[in-house]
């Protein structure tokens, strides 16, 4: 009797070790293909510059590379994966195909119709719970209900956690990998239609090692969660989020590190960890947050904001410099700090009164680790339209905030140079300087403010008070 064969379908967990569907594809006895297929409908609507491709693709080549060494392959399909993926799994005479969870709306729709089409032929699309430690139903009130507020939701996910749940999923690929007789070429970024650029000029390390690495110099950091985390200027954080994203780290990875160390920064970072999974489990319970406030109230809120603000906004000239900073670290590197994130979204939704959908098709568009959960909660929570969100009469203030986080400017001056020779105090708000440097001309060098920010917060406030 021949061996049974199967397929593990890689989507957004790009590694071979610590992944639960091929762990289970692996211990399954059956012979194992893997694919991934670069879905057309997604790449259309990217433009050629984006730099998500060439970290999926460096992560790709990367695991290509582990699966070849270990005598098996990674078949690449373009195409519409409704019809490649059964397409394949007939050609190979898979009958199980093996994946992870994926619990956007777009994926849940895509897999239904893939378990139909495989059903249709006799096969089977078997997902596994991955990218979170807990999911759907797992972790629900007294009532039986999904939490929409965090708190509670953290302690009950804390209580709940086990270490065997975050512990190693990895199984040993030599003799169970199969490959086609004819190896897989992986298209160039040319052949899918996407400009060449490389992320080393920007220090993006990517690919499993990449995230290995960056994992390892954390870790070794992580003490100092804590107190450096605020700080865009210093090194604080991991800079592992598109690495979650992509899955070229799993998330029993990150809790794992976490756990293994008594320190209020890794009780600061597991608490990041936990917020990634409330947004998760929230877009699963409530998908209609996609297009729309999660709170009724804020449902028809009409943004008066002008186009000519949001065109400054998204280019980083709106006059407030750490706002400026912000958005271009985020047009350059494809990167911005969680404080950043939070001053931009209020600032475009509470100083410019733009739509926060706007704001995060926006960020959706430029992030590289853009995921939709976690952003959608973002912008909620910054817009106080979410479930659990920053009430809406707390408006940051740009200006204080740049002092506080920024106090010296040396984040400002890193990416708005034009205000690198301003003193300390000038840098947070030049319009309010008593001296500026000789030759420095404001509305000239820099922007004036476009808005000013108290009227704008009382117009905020009375927007939202309205609901
Ligand atoms: P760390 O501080 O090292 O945190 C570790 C990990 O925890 C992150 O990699 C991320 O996976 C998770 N995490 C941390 N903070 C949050 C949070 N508030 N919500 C959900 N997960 C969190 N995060 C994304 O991964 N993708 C997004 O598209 C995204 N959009 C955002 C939009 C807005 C308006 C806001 C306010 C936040 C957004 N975040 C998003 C959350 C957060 O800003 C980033 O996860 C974080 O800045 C990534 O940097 P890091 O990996 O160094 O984070």
């Amino acid at each position: 009797m021949s061996q049974a064969s199967a397929l593990m379908w890689f989507r957004r967990d790009l590694r071979s070790s610590d992944n639960a569907a091929f762990s289970q594809a692996l211990r399954s006895g059956a012979t194992v293909y893997c694919v991934f297929v670069f879905d057309h409908s997604i790449l259309a609507s990217l433009p050629a510059d984006d730099k998500r491709l060439v970290f999926i693709h460096d992560a790709i080549s990367e695991l290509q590379a582990t699966l070849r060494e270990a005598g098996g392959e990674l078949i690449i399909r373009r195409g519409d994966p409704q019809h490649e993926i059964p397409a394949l799994a007939a050609s190979l005479g898979c009958d199980t195909v093996y994946a992870n969870r994926d619990y956007e709306p777009y994926a849940r729709q895509r897999d239904a119709g893939i378990a139909d089409a495989l059903a249709a032929n006799g096969s089977r699309l078997q997902l596994y719970k991955d990218t979170v430690i807990f999911e759907q139903d797992q972790l629900l009130t007294g009532q039986g209900k999904p939490y929409t507020v965090f708190t509670p939701y953290m302690k009950r996910w804390r209580l709940a956690m086990h270490p065997a749940l975050a512990g190693d999923v990895s199984t040993a690929l030599q003799g169970a990998l199969a490959a086609p007789a004819q190896a897989s070429v992986l298209p160039s970024l040319t052949e899918l239609g996407f400009a060449t650029a490389s992320l080393a000029g920007l220090r993006v390390q990517t690919g499993r090692s990449g995230a290995l690495a960056l994992l390892d110099d954390f870790t070794r950091r992580m003490p100092h969660y804590k107190t450096l985390r605020d700080f865009p200027a210093s090194k604080g954080v991991s800079y592992l989020s598109a690495h979650l994203r992509f899955g070229t780290l799993s998330v029993r990875e990150a809790v794992r590190a976490a756990l293994q160390q008594p320190s209020e920064g890794a009780e600061c970072w597991l608490n990041e960890l936990i917020w990634r999974e409330f947004y998760q489990q929230l877009l699963w319970h409530f998908p209609e947050v996609c297009t729309q406030s999660f709170k009724p109230e804020y449902r028809d809120l009409v943004f008066s904001g002008d186009e000519q603000w949001f065109q400054a906004w998204c280019e980083g000239r709106t006059g407030y410099p750490l706002v400026d900073a912000a958005m271009r670290q985020l047009n350059y590197s494809g990167y911005m700090h969680n404080r950043l994130r939070m001053v931009a979204a209020s600032f475009l939704v509470k100083d410019l009164l733009i739509d926060w959908r706007r704001g995060a098709d926006y960020f959706a568009a430029k992030l590289l680790d853009f995921d939709l959960a976690a952003n959608n909660g973002g912008w909620q929570w910054a817009a106080s339209t979410g479930c659990d969100a920053q009430p809406y009469f707390r408006i940051f203030n740009p200006v204080t905030q740049s002092q506080k986080f920024d106090s010296k400017g040396q984040f400002i001056r890193r990416y708005v140079p034009e205000l690198a020779a301003l003193d300390d105090k000038a840098i947070h708000a030049p319009w309010l300087a008593k001296t500026l440097p000789a030759g420095f001309r404001l509305g000239h060098d820099y922007p004036q403010p476009i808005v000013d920010h108290g009227e704008q917060r009382t117009a905020a406030l009375a927007l939202f008070a309205r609901g």
